[in-house]
């Protein structure tokens, strides 16, 4: 709202000055309180637009979170059910996947250059948009759950050693309680 009115810059923290440098070709300002710049300003400040605009800031892109579901659509495919078990711990697993590859850095060539490709959505009716290429996604947290449950059966195969069996059995009832459940539906 300044720009036009040819103020180039503001108190306001968030916006102190234009992008523009000083080399602006002369033009008619309009001028605050005239009937052109109220009618534009009540325009501009419409809650909707001022919200539209909100999202399409880079610090609240929702891209992010769309990758997130299609990960958890990976692990949880909507054509199958799971029991209350399966899903949570499919959840996990999403979210384990997640957090180890949501950073990736760019992937460079043999000579060192960032890496780029072409995509044509169906947005663009034909044109393109250009993507940066990430390095190749990682699944460590497979090898650590993999340890975590080698540990859980050492040391649960001690404590049956100790206990003579008694509270091992009591332990994984929660897992044995219900088979015929399990069995009604897509196995975990
Ligand atoms: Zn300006």
């Amino acid at each position: 709202m300044n720009h036009i009115r040819n103020l180039h810059t503001d108190e306001n923290p968030e916006y102190t000055a234009c992008e523009h440098g000083d080399d602006y070709p002369e033009r008619e300002w309009l001028q605050s309180g005239t009937k052109v710049y109220d009618k534009l300003r009540e325009e501009w400040l419409r809650t909707r637009l001022v919200n539209g605009i909100g999202m399409m800031s880079p610090h609240a892109q929702t891209s992010k979170v769309e990758s997130f579901h299609n990960i958890l659509l990976h692990f949880c495919p909507k054509l199958l059910v799971y029991s209350y078990q399966g899903m949570k711990c499919r959840l996990y697993l999403a979210v384990l996947h997640w957090n180890e590859n949501c950073d990736r850095a760019q992937a460079v060539d043999a000579e060192g250059n960032p890496v780029y490709r072409l995509k044509y959505p169906r947005s663009k009716e034909g044109g393109h948009t250009v993507e940066r290429v990430l390095t190749a996604g990682t699944c460590g947290y497979v090898k650590a759950l993999m340890r975590v449950v080698v540990e859980l059966v050492e040391n649960r195969g001690a404590a049956q050693r100790q206990h003579g069996g008694a509270t091992a059995s009591t332990s994984t009832e929660c897992l044995s309680s219900s088979p015929r459940q399990w069995r009604s539906r897509a196995s975990f």
